[in-house]
Order: C-alpha cells, then sequence, then structure tokens
C-alpha cells in the first residue's frame, strides 16, 4: 500500500487554480521530490500533505487513512522548513527535545532518543550551542532531527538546502540520503533544482502551472522525457522538428528508423523530438556541421554546431576533444541512434 496519496487534488486561491486534479501514490520509505519551476504549486501540495492547507477537491490519505481534515498536530507527518523555524533562544539539545518535551514523554525517554539524534546528525560536540553558534548545514541537520524525533511516517522537507551554499548543498544531499537509510521512513523533498532532484529521489513527480507532466524514476524522466516542458526543464537538449514515417521519423532531411513513437503518432504526422548533447557523437559518414563555438567544461567539452538552419549543442568526453581539432569553422560529421531519438509526445 503506498504510503501518501494525494487523491486527485484540486486547489484554487481565488480564480488561480494552484493544483489542478494531481493524483500521486508515494510508496513506503521512499524519497520522493517534487519538481518543478517557481510558482508551479509543489509547496502547497507539500502545505496540504502537512495540513497547514486543506484541498478544494479531493483527499489526502496516510497509510489508507483519510487526513484532508486532520489538524497538522494530529497528523504523523512533520515538516522541515527551509528556513529552519528553529528556536533561537534554544539549545541545539532543547530544539531536538521540544517535540518529545511537548509530549510529556519522561526524562528518561527525551534523553535517549534526543542522544540517538545526535548520533544521527553527529553533532554531539554542539549539543549546547544555540542555533546562531552553527553553520547553516548543522543548523539545517538540528532541524531534521528535531522533525525526526517525533518518529513521523513522512518527513516533508520543503527545499530543504536552498539556503545552502553549493558545497554544503552537495554535502547535505548525501547526509540526507545517509539519514534516509538509517531511518527509514519516506521522504518528500520539494525542490526547483533539477539536479539536487536527481542526485536525491527515488522518483521523481514533475509539475508545471499546477499540473503533473511525468512521474519517474531520475533516469526515466531524464532519458524518456514526456514532453517538451519536461525534456528542456531536466538537463539540456536540442529540439528538432521531425515528420513520422512508416518506420520511424525524418529530420535533418534522414530517414531514422527504429525510433519508437508515443501512442497516437501516425505516418505523415508532424513531431517535436529532443536529442540530448551527449547522444551525438563525430563520424566519418554523418550529417555535415560547422562548429561555431567550443566550450571546455573540464569533464567534457560542449560544442555549438550549425546544422542546415539551426543551432544544436553537443557533448564530447574532454579526451576526444583534446585530441582534435575542434575550433570554430571547422566542419565535422554528426551522427546520432535511433534509440536517443525521444518524439515528444506533445507536439504533433
Ligand atoms: P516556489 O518554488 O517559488 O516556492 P512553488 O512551486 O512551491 O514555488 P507554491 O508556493 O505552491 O509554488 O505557489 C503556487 C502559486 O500559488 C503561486 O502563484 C503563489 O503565488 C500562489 N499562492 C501560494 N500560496 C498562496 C496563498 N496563501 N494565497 C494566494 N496565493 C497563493
Amino acid at each position: 500500500m503506498a504510503t501518501l496519496v494525494f487523491e486527485r487534488i484540486r486547489k484554487t486561491f481565488g480564480h488561480h487554480v494552484v493544483v489542478d486534479d494531481v493524483h500521486l501514490e508515494i510508496g513506503s520509505g521512499e524519497i520522493f521530490s517534487l519538481l518543478g519551476p517557481s510558482g508551479c504549486g509543489k509547496t502547497t501540495l507539500l502545505r496540504m500533505a502537512a495540513g497547514f492547507l486543506k484541498p478544494d477537491v479531493g483527499r489526502v490519505l496516510l497509510e489508507g487513512a483519510d487526513m484532508t481534515d486532520l489538524p497538522p498536530e494530529k497528523r504523523p507527518v512533520n515538516t522541515v522548513f527551509q528556513s529552519y523555524a528553529l528556536f533561537p533562544h534554544l539549545s541545539v539539545w532543547e530544539n531536538i527535545a521540544f517535540g518529545p518535551r511537548m509530549a510529556g514523554a519522561s526524562k528518561g525517554d527525551i534523553r535517549n532518543r534526543v542522544t540517538a539524534m545526535l548520533d544521527l546528525i553527529q553533532l554531539h560536540e554542539h549539543a549546547q550551542k544555540l542555533p546562531g553558534q552553527l553553520s547553516g548545514g548543522q543548523r539545517q541537520r538540528v532541524a531534521i532531527a528535531r522533525a525526526l524525533i517525533n518518529k513521523p511516517r513522512v518527513l516533508l522537507l520543503d527545499e530543504p538546502l536552498a539556503a545552502l551554499d553549493l558545497k554544503l548543498r552537495q554535502h547535505m544531499l548525501s547526509e540526507l540520503r545517509r539519514i534516509h537509510r538509517e531511518v527509514g521512513c519516506t521522504f518528500v523533498f520539494v525542490t526547483h533544482d533539477q539536479s539536487e532532484a536527481i542526485a536525491l529521489s527515488d522518483r521523481i513527480a514533475v509539475m508545471n502551472q499546477g499540473r503533473l507532466q511525468q512521474v519517474g524514476s531520475p533516469s526515466s524522466i531524464y532519458s524518456e522525457p514526456a514532453n517538451t516542458f519536461v525534456a528542456s526543464f531536466i538537463g539540456h537538449t536540442n529540439f528538432l522538428d521531425a515528420s513520422v514515417t512508416a518506420t520511424g521519423v525524418r529530420l535533418l532531411n534522414r530517414n531514422i528508423e527504429g525510433v519508437s513513437l508515443p501512442n497516437g503518432f501516425q505516418p505523415g504526422d508532424k513531431a517535436r523530438v529532443s536529442i540530448r548533447p551527449e547522444c551525438w557523437k563525430l563520424a566519418d559518414e554523418g550529417i555535415p556541421a560547422k562548429i561555431t563555438e567550443h566550450v571546455f567544461m573540464g569533464a567534457h567539452s560542449l560544442l555549438h554546431v550549425w546544422v542546415q538552419d539551426q543551432s544544436l549543442t553537443i557533448q564530447l568526453p574532454c579526451d576526444l576533444a583534446r585530441t582534435m581539432s575542434l575550433s570554430p569553422g571547422t566542419e565535422v560529421k554528426l551522427s546520432f541512434d535511433a534509440a536517443d531519438v525521444k518524439v515528444l509526445s506533445d507536439v504533433q
């Protein structure tokens, strides 16, 4: 049974439909990300799981039980906010102990549970400090411990890394994975950062303008984007116009056989395809292209090329790029595999 279900949720603010018929089933122990651009409705969805907002239509279920009308404190979920929301006048220890103390736990029980949480977040030596004496990453870990000490069935994380710098964000991603492995409860993570969602999640729901665009594993969303929005929001890609043939598609004046087509496409239909930069190869025989720019990126190189009447970006491993002359103006030939041509379902 799914742990958390958003059952056909709709939410409006005034005339603005912010969440539009969203149905999601999140499994036990999953790290599940709600990913989308600012304003797409992901935080509104999370707030409905936490109980801070009520849907206009639909229900929120936890392990089969309807939580839609329960107040936040009655739900077995806890939220970690972007701002951490720690009590500034309480020590790390007292911040973490706050939930069990309010619930009337015994002194011994509180001591054991706080100690276990300090083990989990590895902050024993900072237990007596105030939040203002900690780094951003340490504060974030205290906020996670304060939420997890209540043993929630689901931990909701609202852009928890947004306030951290890049290095710390990467470190906290691996910390979150470790903490998740140790506690095993379901994590629902809200972010607008696709690389964070890809690195952390078992599954991702991509949202745009209040609607679900695609739900799947990071690799399936990256390699099999359902539509133009997902293809452009997750990573970088090249869009090309194509037409459907009896055996595949025609693009850049070539027939590409064996391309898989979404349902509903017929020979003669127009289509748009996505071919990721890393799917292109330099070849002896292939599509003529002229290099307009070569950008060294460290581990790889990006080539901007002009093909027929459009500009494309291709990615080459740095060792290959080093051994060849790839200066602007150089003419090259390009190829790709039919399996890397992704026909998008929303342009026909
Ligand atoms: P961000 O990444 O910027 O937090 P988001 O995807 O989480 O964006 P939401 O916070 O869910 O977006 O907001 C979705 C839309 O709903 C926005 O247009 C926002 O202005 C609007 N909205 C959110 N809360 C309210 C509210 N209480 N009253 C009116 N409009 C609201």
